[in-house]
């Protein structure tokens, strides 16, 4: 008998110091001196022994469940002081560790495709002009040639705040003011890039959007300068394979006016879904500035001549990035917003 209890106080004390956390100990400790452990069942049959023995071996079991409850505790002490130096461990701080870094904000794609036709235009000796958004009746429409009775001055296409004051509907304004202000001086060279206001809106279409503008006033200038012009830009912004077309159109402020294609972004040219299978994509309108436009911004039709081009940011940016709605520029998804980084 005191051998068996010698056997099992060593188990016992192996599996205490091979404990691996509190909870395994507890589990052991429960086994062992629990009211149903090993060392507790032979402490209650105390009674069947040899009267003779029972000294013997009731000093001994408690000897041994006294040994055993104190290396418990110690054991546990031991673990609970692991687990705080392993938790002190994991929170310290490692100055090694790179830093988080900043979100730094950037341009919306929008400013960037704008800031890029500006670039392109500098570069071929352009200069910036500006004017205001809350336009007059005047430079929006009237000294551009566009008749009282024309469509866009209908009150349901464009944001007026009284009879003759509304949200400018293109940024054609801008190159009446410059002619005024620079006349009869030539060059005139400018494209003026800003907001525009309509009321539209799905998905190519939106009640506020970007143009750039552009005017040369000059003498002897032609259609070729500006063909020229434009191939150089869709070059540029599009790559070097680019070409462009000029179709017939109509404009009150230009004459001749023409649309302008350049060859497709999608199939460079060959037929697709997105250019309907010409080859040719629309990206602005343009002509020759109408005689009569020239005139009331103080500039002599029979000595001075120009070409005049307007262009949307918005659609430039579509078709450079392959964005197919043009609300998408407008929901601030970062999701969208970021892949212009
Ligand atoms: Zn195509």
């Amino acid at each position: 008998m005191q051998e068996k209890l010698q056997a099992l106080a060593a188990r016992a004390r192996a599996e205490i110091a091979a404990a691996a956390n509190g909870e395994e100990l507890k589990q052991i400790q429960v086994r062992y001196l629990g009211k149903k452990g090993e060392i507790t069942a032979v402490l209650r049959g105390m009674g069947q022994l040899p009267p003779a023995a029972r000294p013997v071996i009731g000093n001994l079991a408690n000897k041994i469940r006294d040994e055993l409850s104190a290396l418990f505790a110690s054991r546990e002490n031991e673990l609970r002081e692991e687990e705080r130096r392993r938790q002190m461990a994991a929170d310290q701080v490692d100055v090694t560790l790179p830093g988080r870094p900043q979100q730094l904000g950037y341009l919306h794609p929008l400013t960037q495709v704008m800031e890029e036709i500006a670039e392109i235009f500098l570069g071929m000796g352009f200069t910036i002009a500006e004017g205001p958004e809350v336009e007059t009746d005047y430079y929006n429409f009237e000294a551009l040639n566009i008749p009282k009775d024309h469509p866009a001055r209908e009150m349901q296409d464009s944001f007026y705040f009284q009879a003759d004051l509304l949200l400018r509907t293109h940024t054609s304004p801008v190159q009446v003011r410059t002619m005024e202000k620079m006349a009869p001086e030539v060059p005139v060279r400018i494209i003026a890039p800003g907001k525009v206001y309509r009321r539209d809106d799905d998905a190519t279409h939106s009640p506020m959007f970007h143009q750039v503008e552009g005017l040369v006033i000059d003498r002897n200038i032609s259609l070729s300068d500006l063909k020229g012009t434009l191939l150089l830009f869709a070059r540029q912004m599009f790559g070097e394979q680019q070409q462009v077309r000029l179709r017939p159109s109509f404009f009150p402020f230009t004459e001749p006016s023409a649309e302008v294609d350049i060859s497709c972004v999608i199939c460079g040219g060959t037929g697709c879904r997105t250019c309907k299978d010409t080859g040719w994509i629309e990206i602005l309108g343009s002509g020759m500035v109408h005689p009569r436009v020239l005139e009331m911004s103080g500039y002599d039709p029979e000595e001075y001549c120009g070409y005049a081009f307007g262009m949307g940011v918005e659609r430039i940016a579509m078709l450079k990035y392959g964005v197919d709605d043009l609300r998408l520029f407008f929901r601030n998804d970062l999701r969208m917003l970021r892949q212009f980084r």
